[in-house]
């Protein structure tokens, strides 16, 4: 699909047709998956369509990255072997030892234990602010040291919303770029680089592989020279997806649309019963009038997601009887698939930080609300809950 018209289609049109033109020889619909490390040059250096080696460019790849692209909005889309990989790139491109980051109080235990544990050592520092108070990520800020402030929306498990546009008003005035991971969200439901995000973080497992069936992560970005920058890493750091991980994940982006609304469809369903149940205390869903983000979420989201959490009155062993009990909803880690599931993030997703700032209570349970009947999902919670 042409840039012009890509940029006038709508989202669906976008997800399942940018990036590729129908294959010139065969007319293959569907990007092939080119297993092939090397290329034939036609002479020394006559590359055919700028493939070399695929560390720096696979024909598969290539076709799910002008499809991030297109969804987020963004200048150009990278595609990595996971999240965190994505991540890690991002850091090394923009960062230099010496440098300091503004981080979630609340990040993802990954996100956090990358900059704690190897970004620290390599000389990179960070301090953490919540998400949600625009004047404490300001406060955490050190004129000419942060280059990134660093945020997620919603947070995990907390579902915490941080204000894009206001947070990049913040990193602006000190001359600092706005990475938002945009994994529990989709594109969605936000697209962070038209708040005016410098950076959008994927963990492409989730919501837009969308089946649990492939790890992977992806960057996009707003800016020319960022691009170039993280175009410039990834090849050089190396941690890219094979042509099999990228085709799948790119079979994913296609229906992320469809997907979406049926997760949101039901895990507003699954959030109303929860409400009522007497078991249930607070339930946490951004959707939720009386979130306390709920205001900022209606402007910067399309809809509110697939994710809910919710308090237990029994307590944690309460909390953990319900997710031992679940039949519908299967008890493991992990998001975005288009199956139930249920955890406990202080034992499971969350163990790592129990005992710091960013320990979660213990009777909390997290739902990743899948697409299947929906009744079949409350009644699955009613039972594991009675
Ligand atoms: C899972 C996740 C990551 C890490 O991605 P991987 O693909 O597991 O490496 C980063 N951020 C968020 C919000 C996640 O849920």
């Amino acid at each position: 699909m042409s840039q012009e018209h890509r940029s006038k289609s709508g989202f669906e049109t976008r997800a399942i047709h940018a990036g590729y033109e129908p294959d010139p020889t065969t007319g293959a619909v569907i990007p092939p998956i080119y297993a092939t490390s090397t290329y034939k040059q036609d002479g020394v250096g006559g590359l055919r369509g700028g493939y070399e080696y695929s560390r720096s460019a696979n024909p598969t790849r290539t076709a799910l990255e002008g499809a991030l692209a297109a969804v987020e909005e963004g200048e150009r889309g990278f595609a990595f072997a996971s999240g965190l990989a994505a991540e890690d790139t991002l850091l090394r491109a923009l960062c230099r030892p010496g440098d300091h980051a503004v981080i979630p109080d609340d990040a993802y235990g990954g996100t956090f234990r990358l900059f704690d544990k190897v970004a620290v050592p390599w000389g990179l520092n960070h301090s953490p602010a919540p998400v949600d108070d625009v004047d404490a990520v300001r406060a955490a800020i050190r004129p000419g040291e942060t280059k990134l402030v660093w945020v997620e929306t919603p947070t995990n498990p907390l579902l915490t919303i941080g204000d894009i546009e206001a947070l990049a008003g913040v990193a602006h005035e000190a001359g600092a770029l706005l990475v938002v991971d945009n994994t529990f969200a989709s594109p969605y439901l936000q697209q962070p680089l038209t708040l005016g995000a410098d950076v959008v973080v994927h963990s492409t497992t989730k919501y837009v592989g969308g089946h649990s069936d492939v790890v992977g992560g992806a960057l996009v970005v707003r800016d020319h020279e960022v691009a170039e920058k993280v175009g410039f890493h990834q090849n050089a750091m190396g941690a890219v997806p094979g042509p099999f991980d990228a085709f799948l994940t790119h079979r994913g982006l296609k229906t992320l649309a469809v997907r979406m609304d049926r997760h949101c469809d039901n895990a507003e369903r699954v959030a109303d019963f929860l409400t009522s149940h007497p078991a249930v205390g607070e339930v946490i869903y951004p959707g939720f009038e009386t979130h306390p983000g709920h205001e900022v979420a209606q402007r910067q989201m399309k809809r509110f997601g697939g994710m809910v959490s919710f308090r237990c009155t029994g307590g944690e062993d309460a909390a953990l009887r319900v997710c031992e009990r679940t039949e519908v909803f299967t008890l493991g880690e992990s998001l975005g698939g288009v199956e139930s599931l249920i955890e406990h993030p202080g034992r499971m997703t969350h163990a790592s930080v129990a005992g710091t700032d960013l320990e979660v209570p213990a009777d909390l349970v997290r739902l990743s609300v899948g697409i299947e009947t929906v009744d079949d999902l409350i009644a699955d919670l009613d039972q594991a809950l009675g």
